[in-house]
């Protein structure tokens, strides 16, 4: 239900929130953390979306180090006794805004991570109140608009709101691409490592998560529909705003499917329409969420 759960983490030590709205990974706000590797230090942006293992990082970070993470205000290093049940490195915990616990694996790679509630129906409870059932950039339900037709002095012109739920098709096989609420693509990212993004299906909501890492600014090697196994990648076509190459995906529209083009680089919020129906359809410019 709670697929793209943004987590708001403080520090267990100084009790100091350490959410950073500024660096955004998986186009949320991230988790600011000082952190230690070997003889390097830098500075790391977790996803906070829960379930998701990107981050932007200063330094390098070899698979399999073992890092250490430190409160950027306390200055103090967050770590635990609690052994990673899949590697043995040292659990880093944080407290979540909403009460309970969340803790990571501080070994590069590893993918292990625990969230405990201290009281679950009261978690529960803000989780709602806070997220509704969609999530907390999702319109409610009965909120959300529909496609509808604006008559125009003698045109008639469709236009998309934002928010609306986009029904998206792979443009070979015409298959649907959404699966439990979420645009889901397989993707080939720069080390060639094989896996699947999953992107909000809302129009104008941009979160997204993978199960491979997915470098911020860096553009996917190919995105695939995960029923034909096509391509969806247009070398020919390129992003207006940061000349990346583009994907092409189908969306129905009031009474057609129509081209549906979004960014392959990560973190950029492009998308855009073929030519042909930007003389009757228009999408609704992004809003600030
Ligand atoms: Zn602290
Ligand atoms: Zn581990
Ligand atoms: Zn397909
Ligand atoms: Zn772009």
């Amino acid at each position: 239900m709670y697929e793209f759960l943004s987590l708001r983490v403080k520090c267990p030590i100084c009790n100091e929130l350490l959410m950073d709205e500024e660096h955004l990974v998986d186009n949320e706000a991230s988790i600011k953390l000082n952190i230690e590797m070997g003889d390097k230090t830098g500075t790391i942006f977790l996803s906070s979306i829960y379930g998701s293992y990107n981050y932007i990082c200063d330094i390098d970070l070899p698979s399999g180090g073992v890092a250490s993470f430190i409160c950027t205000h306390c200055h103090a290093q967050i770590t635990s006794q609690v052994e990673c049940l899949t590697c043995g490195a040292s659990m880093v915990p944080f407290y979540l805004e909403m009460g309970g616990k969340v803790a990571i694996c501080s070994r590069a790679g590893c993918k292990n991570h625990a969230v405990e509630f201290t009281d679950l129906s009261d978690a529960l409870k803000r989780l709602y109140q806070e997220y509704g059932f969609r999530g907390r950039n999702y319109p409610k339900p009965e909120e959300r608009p529909v496609i509808k037709a604006e008559k125009k002095e003698d045109e008639f012109k469709e236009i998309i709101e934002s928010g609306t739920l986009l029904q998206t098709y792979c443009p070979h096989c015409l298959k649907s691409l959404i699966e439990d609420d979420m645009i889901k693509l397989d993707i080939t990212n720069e080390n060639n490592e094989e896996g699947v993004v999953m992107l909000s299906p809302y129009l104008n909501v941009f979160t997204s998560k993978s199960t491979v890492f997915l470098k911020e600014h860096e553009t996917l090697k190919d995105l695939k529909c995960p029923h034909c196994h096509k391509s969806l990648k247009m070398e020919e076509k390129h992003c207006d705003w940061c000349g990346s190459p583009i994907a092409k995906i189908n969306i129905t529209a009031r009474t057609k499917f129509i081209d549906f083009y979004i960014c392959t680089k990560k973190g950029c919020r492009w998308h855009g329409l073929s030519d042909d129906d930007l003389y009757d359809i228009k999408i609704e410019d992004s809003l600030e969420w």
